[in-house]
């Protein structure tokens, strides 16, 4: 593999435009080419294992920002925090409390997004958009120090029908809105991977999370 430069200035331009964040999404891919896309500008890094931010983090560039987007198990949260800047998938009040148990442990402040399920697939996990409002303010009672909670995260189904994914977009674009208009420090949408990042854009993300383009 290598790093595809072309793809990888464009999409660059696209996020400038549109004032979003490309998280590069490393996984399967070696520090060397993460050395290359760290060399052209990109900080910000994403993988879905523990694992393999524990097993990078050290072998890399210190300044980067390791985002974990994938599904979190309490119980390798503790492992995890040294090295994470934003954990992506926070689909349960348990998983929420004790990141911020496990943060205030280790003196560490960690941004996070809630994930909420937009799909039809049965196997994404997230809290239900139905219940967002209920959800925030269940979390807003926790009076939560350590963990920064500013944002939503969402998974497109994986399908060619770019009308359904649009919908889901908008399903997650609408959550965000309406915990956005109670807390003001709401403001991030994670959503956009390399089949639908464009839509994404045009949907108001201001987080994608890239991976396979950006590789050859
Ligand atoms: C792998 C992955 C991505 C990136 O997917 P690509 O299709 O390779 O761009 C984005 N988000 C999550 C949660 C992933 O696991």
């Amino acid at each position: 593999m290598a790093v595809n430069r072309n793809n990888l200035e464009k999409i660059v331009k696209q996020c400038a435009e549109k004032e979003a964040l490309l998280v590069a999404v490393t996984k399967f891919q070696s520090l060397e080419d993460m050395q290359v896309l760290y060399d052209l500008g990109i900080r910000d890094f994403g993988e879905n294992k523990v694992q393999e931010i524990i097993r990078k983090a050290p072998l890399l560039p210190q300044d980067i920002r390791w985002h974990m987007i994938g599904h979190l198990q309490s119980n390798k949260v503790s492992a995890l925090l040294p090295y994470v800047y934003r954990i992506h998938g926070v689909d349960s009040i348990s998983l929420l409390k004790e990141i911020e148990k496990q943060a205030i442990k280790q003196n560490k402040i960690v941004n996070a997004l809630l994930q909420f399920h937009i799909a039809d697939e049965e196997t994404k996990f997230g809290f239900d958009s139905e219940k967002a409002i209920e959800i925030y303010s269940e979390i807003a009672s926790l009076s939560l120090q350590n963990t920064k909670i500013d944002g939503v995260m969402g998974m497109a189904t994986f399908t060619n029908d770019k009308n359904q994914i649009a919908q889901e977009f908008d399903v997650l674009k609408a959550t965000f809105k309406q915990i956005s208009a109670s807390y003001s420090n709401f403001k991030e949408i994670s959503m956009g991977m390399s089949g639908d990042y464009e839509l994404a854009l045009e949907k108001s993300s201001t987080m994608l999370r890239v991976g396979s383009l950006l590789f050859e």
